[in-house]
């Protein structure tokens, strides 16, 4: 995982999808760790570096190429899982009161 944190003052940058019709404002990001500026991809959320023009050209390989939609689709099995995962925490502790009630400020 990057350590992107947004510019200061904020800048983005203009996307214009292939539709041609619709223009996304891209935040940039800065690399702490070396300095690069990045962009998020809308699709996955992966960082994405910019090129020292700030030009696209690695974020228009990326969007919606092979990788990028392999990462949205782990990304939803991942939401999905974990919603399954509170529902039986839930489930779980609607079963058992007096045992959760009991493990609240019990001394370590
Ligand atoms: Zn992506």
């Amino acid at each position: 995982m990057r350590n992107a944190v947004p510019l200061d003052p904020p800048e983005t940058i203009a996307y214009r999808l292939q539709d041609g019709a619709t223009t996304l404002n891209l935040p940039i990001f800065r690399d702490e760790d070396n300095e690069h500026e990045l962009i998020q991809c809308d699709l996955c959320g992966d960082f994405i570096t910019l090129t020292a023009t700030r030009h696209l050209s690695y974020f228009t390989s990326h969007r919606g190429r092979e990788k990028c939609n392999k990462k949205v689709r782990r990304r939803n099995v991942a939401a999905e899982r974990e919603a399954e995962t509170s529902a039986l925490q839930s489930t779980f502790s609607r079963a058992v009161p007096q045992l959760s009630g009991q493990q609240i400020g019990t001394p370590l």
